[in-house]
């Protein structure tokens, strides 16, 4: 289970480089973004030399909130940039499960109690939805 969910990170941390190397291909990318290439390529080499425990503390986090998690990958691979450059998959995934935790804390419906749920949509800060009671929220920062 932990070796599938390294292996997925490793692909998604590939296709992120992957994306911004598409983008160059209809305009320039700048030099910002280059770095950012570089730091996907760097963060997908480093995933093996990451802590179990870290990784697993992911995996918890994934199968108990699958949809908090698809939402915090989203928004950190958004923040990668001169302001958040990770040097190792490590710390990214460290701020990744901050980031989550974050989340989970933040989105009990204020009025209701029940979880909001995510919109999975490339948003930051992200916005939420209760199913219940139909209370519509921006999570915090
Ligand atoms: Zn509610």
């Amino acid at each position: 289970m932990t070796h599938e969910m390294t292996a997925e990170l490793k692909e998604r941390l590939h296709y992120s480089a992957i994306w911004f190397l598409e983008k160059g291909e209809h305009s320039p990318l700048t030099d910002e973004e280059k770095r950012s290439v570089k730091t996907f390529y760097t963060l997908e080499e480093s995933v093996d030399a990451t802590s179990a425990t870290v990784i697993e503390h992911m995996l918890e986090l994934n199968e108990k909130h699958p949809e908090l998690f698809e939402l915090g990958f989203l928004t950190m691979v958004a923040r990668v940039s001169d302001k958040f450059r990770p040097a190792t998959a490590g710390e990214f995934v460290g701020s990744l499960n901050d980031f989550i935790h974050h989340l989970v804390e933040k989105t009990k419906c204020p009025k209701c109690g029940d979880q909001l749920k995510p919109e999975i949509r490339l948003l930051d800060p992200p916005r939420f939805h209760c199913g219940t009671c139909g209370f519509s929220a921006v999570a915090a920062n």
